[in-house]
């Protein structure tokens, strides 16, 4: 059997930056990002397939039915889910694949999958969240002041994730992002089971470094 790869699940309030921490990611590491279905309207320069898969309620609603999703939940008055399209199917052959998906989606993710990393991203101080949405220039006055409310809930599930990182700077949430991602390979169990996967494999490996 082969050894599996990462199933990276990243969360955090909305305007935290998890988006740019991916992009940044994806620059300098060899990530599958999952890419959501969402029946919110797309922002300036968002690409349909890229950004998201933008759908209409019943186009999203037609994909529930079918068990189309991984998961999926209601977040700011919208749908997002994260289509099924090999995910598990990448980790179980050796991928790493990154989430970026809401509290409730990550949560049903960890009852399903405890194995995935689970990272809650968090914003210097709420002070530069409400900078950083209103930075972003999507929002709408009420649709912010709904997504910097909730963001005081959200942070409330901090507990529930293994690693939590401040993003003060990209260039450093990256790089502590990069060392947990470093660290969970070398987690006891995960090595236990290559061990186990390729007897003389790892020995080798581990004595010709
Ligand atoms: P999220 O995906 O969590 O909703 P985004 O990635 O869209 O957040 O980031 C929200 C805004 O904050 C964007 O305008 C982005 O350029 C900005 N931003 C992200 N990270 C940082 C950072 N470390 N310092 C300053 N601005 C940031
Ligand atoms: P935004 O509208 O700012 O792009 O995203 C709003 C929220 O939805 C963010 O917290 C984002 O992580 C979350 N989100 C994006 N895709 C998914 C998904 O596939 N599933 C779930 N549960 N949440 C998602």
């Amino acid at each position: 059997m082969k050894e599996k790869g990462l199933l990276i699940v990243l969360s955090g309030p909305s305007g935290t930056g998890k988006g740019t921490i991916c992009k940044a990611l994806l620059k300098k590491n060899k990530f599958n990002l999952s890419v959501s279905a969402t029946t919110r309207n797309s922002r300036n320069g968002e690409v349909d397939g890229e950004s998201y898969y933008f759908l209409t309620k019943d186009q999203f609603l037609e994909k529930i039915e079918k068990d189309d999703f991984l998961e999926y939940a209601e977040v700011y008055g919208n749908y997002y889910g994260t289509p099924k399209s090999n995910v598990m199917e990448k980790v179980q052959n050796g991928e790493d694949v990154i989430l970026e998906i809401d509290i409730q989606g990550a949560l049903k993710v960890k009852e399903a999958y405890k194995e995935g990393v689970f990272i809650f991203i968090l914003p210097p101080s709420m002070e530069e969240l409400k900078n950083r949405i209103r930075g972003r220039g999507s929002e709408t006055p009420e649709s912010l002041m709904t997504r910097f409310k909730s963001a005081y809930k959200e942070i409330s599930f901090i507990s529930k994730y293994n690693y939590a990182v401040i993003n003060d700077t990209v260039e450093n949430a990256v790089s502590k992002i990069e060392s947990i991602l470093i660290a969970e390979r070398c987690r006891a169990d995960r090595v236990e089971q290559k061990i186990y996967n390729s007897q003389e494999g790892i020995i080798n490996e581990q004595f010709n470094d």
